[in-house]
């Protein structure tokens, strides 16, 4: 596949979702300090153009104080791995009719499975970086400038929680609980997100998300989503998250 095919995909796709402040490429950002991810995060093989499942970044029960086993093996490894399909999958398909201006229904069905599974794969991955466990130092609170922000923006760290888990909780059907920066006013802000992309508007930087799809909680939590999102505030890894905030701010 030529080069530029390639470009345009990924490029396509980092559009298709309003989060250009996002990703890097790689060769724009090697290291991950200045971007909040990068390509490579997310697997991206420029050999085949296609993005690959990268594997957990720690064991499957590292989480179990709030994430049983079970749930991190087949959110991982059948979930998030259909997102990564869906996205190579709507690449391709866009690919083959993008230029083909007779049938713009299809290219509107594509771009909106890019929307859905981009997200998709953008999501997880942030999430699973997003947390560590108890005993590697997950949950309590952020420290230094990401600190000084929660104060600034919420109140104070207690009121944030209270913001964050009371987004996440009451979500629609599926979706996610994000804390996200807002570039233009340069805040930080509290926001639900719908099945993979909804509702999230252009700019905003993701920094910290918590997934209340049931496949994220039922098998421990059943319909008990309160219990899963206070839980998940015990695994929050503080440390990437004001590595993202750094990042985003620049
Ligand atoms: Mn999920």
């Amino acid at each position: 596949m030529q080069p530029d095919i390639t470009r345009r995909n990924a490029l396509a796709g980092i559009a298709a979702i309003g989060v250009g402040g996002l990703v890097a490429t790689s060769t724009q950002a090697s290291s991950t300090e200045s971007a909040v991810l990068t390509l490579d995060d997310l697997g991206w093989d420029p050999a085949t153009s296609q993005y690959t499942l990268p594997p957990l970044p720690y064991a499957y029960d590292a989480l179990s104080t709030a994430i049983d086993e079970q749930t991190m093996r087949i959110h991982h490894d059948k979930h998030h791995a259909g997102y990564v399909r869906g996205l190579n999958n709507a690449l391709a398909k866009l690919d083959e009719i993008r230029w083909d201006h007779t049938d713009g229904k299809l290219i509107q069905h594509w771009q909106r499975q890019l929307s859905f599974h981009m997200g998709g794969h953008i999501n997880h991955t942030l999430f699973w970086s997003g947390m560590k466990s108890e005993m590697s130092g997950g949950g309590g609170q952020p420290t230094g400038n990401l600190n000084q922000a929660i104060k600034r923006d919420f109140g104070s760290f207690g009121k944030f929680t209270k913001q964050f888990k009371l987004a996440a909780t009451k979500v629609e059907g599926s979706g996610w609980g994000w804390l996200v920066y807002e570039p233009l006013s340069k805040r930080l802000l509290v926001t639900q997100m719908q099945n993979q992309q909804d509702m999230m508007f252009a700019g905003a930087i993701p920094l910290l998300g918590v997934d209340v799809w049931e496949h994220a909680y039922y098998l421990k939590y059943q319909n008990r989503r309160a219990d899963y999102v206070g839980a998940f505030m015990g695994v929050i890894d503080w440390d990437e998250t004001s590595r993202r905030f750094e990042a985003a701010r620049k």
